[in-house]
């Protein structure tokens, strides 16, 4: 980089975001995948031939239709999505959270505060900073439940206009006490974002919160049940809050290609819900032979498990070791203080888990 470009950038771009680090995505060809939650599983020659047959006239001159009505029709119908409430779909659920975060004013037309439990989705904070938010992590107890005095005690004094609750959380698998979800939202003048990114994986979904709260959206996304190439991330919830964000959502931000796709898929959903069963099965067998090589296992509701290494081990050293024997995992350790020591591994294939497994031994 010339002197020259170097000051104009010190001069032109904004402080915050020449101090962030892009989104850390490493080089994962020719490695077992248990990184980034996705499912493992592929489609059979049969359904991809019925996926190209039914893409194979999309009108790729044209532009796709706005609102996607088809994708949403689908998505209500997989999802049970009631009648009155509306949905808005992004690019992944990571553009519904810039929208979320372009959307918000705070007090006096001051910028905004997002807060979110810590550790959590590392995008929550990212967003806040390069959309010139404030953020405030509030972090949970040593177990990763919850500190409620603290969380009520930041409500109180910050009311954040936006508050993210990832249920279950990512990195840590758990879910908060129904009731304290609730005390949040109950707290909050702001708005509360229950973000079900792991809902296929977990045992409590929050779309009834919809009905009882005019401060709550509910969000999700196709990445973890399948489909994370497509990038198709959605938002329920009340029409009046749906129609705000709508308005600074791109026209066309939802492809023809991932229209289509999405469509295509929802139709066979069921496939996509039995690979799902398969992993939650492999996530109770991963998490039993795990603490068997003496990792302490936090208990999981998605498709991913957070252990702390065995005693006298390193997680830096194990992460490299898999990484040599080509298996690509996520190292946590420095990444949050409590997470001290801890690696999350994302359940795949039986073969894959058995491989992970075998490596450890
Ligand atoms: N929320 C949570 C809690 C996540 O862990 C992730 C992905 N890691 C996302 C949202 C974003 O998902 P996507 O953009 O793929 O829809």
């Amino acid at each position: 980089m010339t002197n020259s470009i170097s000051s104009k950038i010190s001069q032109l771009v904004r402080p915050e975001i020449r101090a962030l680090q892009a989104y850390p995505v490493g080089d994962a060809s020719g490695m077992i995948k248990l990184d980034a939650m996705e499912n493992p599983y592929g489609w059979s020659a049969g359904l991809k031939q019925a996926w190209a047959d039914f893409i194979q006239n999309a009108d790729i001159n044209r532009y796709p239709h706005p609102q996607a009505p088809q994708v949403k029709e689908g998505l209500r119908k997989v999802m049970n999505i009631p009648e009155q409430y509306e949905c808005l779909l992004g690019n992944g659920s990571d553009e519904i959270i810039q929208l979320l975060a372009m959307m918000m004013v705070g007090k006096d037309g001051q910028p905004a505060t997002i807060m979110a439990p810590e550790p959590g989705f590392v995008m929550y904070k990212m967003i806040a900073t390069f959309c010139g938010l404030n953020y405030t992590g509030v972090p949970l107890q040593a177990d990763f439940e919850l500190d409620m005095p603290a969380m009520l005690k930041c409500i109180k004094e910050q009311q954040p206009e936006l508050i993210f609750l990832a249920q279950p959380n990512n990195p840590t698998g758990n879910l908060y006490p129904l009731e304290s979800v609730r005390e949040i939202i109950e707290a909050s003048e702001g708005l509360v974002i229950l973000d079900e990114a792991y809902l296929p994986f977990s045992s409590r979904n929050h779309l009834h919160l919809l009905d009882e709260y005019d401060n709550v959206l509910v969000m999700r996304t196709l990445s973890k049940v399948g489909l994370a190439g497509l990038r198709l991330g959605m938002i329920f919830g009340q029409q009046a809050w749906l129609h705000e964000l709508d308005k600074i959502r791109m026209p066309y931000n939802i492809n023809i290609l991932t229209q289509l796709t999405a469509e295509f898929a929802l139709q066979h959903y069921d496939i996509l819900m039995e690979q799902c069963e398969i992993l939650k099965a492999e996530r109770s067998k991963m998490t039993e032979q795990l603490n068997a090589l003496d990792f302490e296992c936090y208990t999981s509701e998605a498709n991913f498990i957070l252990a702390r290494v065995p005693e006298g081990q390193e997680a830096k050293a194990i992460f490299a070791d898999l990484k040599d024997k080509k298996i690509l995992i996520k190292c946590l350790d420095g990444g949050h203080p409590l997470l001290q020591q801890c690696l999350r591994f994302t359940v795949g294939t039986p073969e894959e888990n058995q491989q992970l497994i075998a490596a450890l031994s």
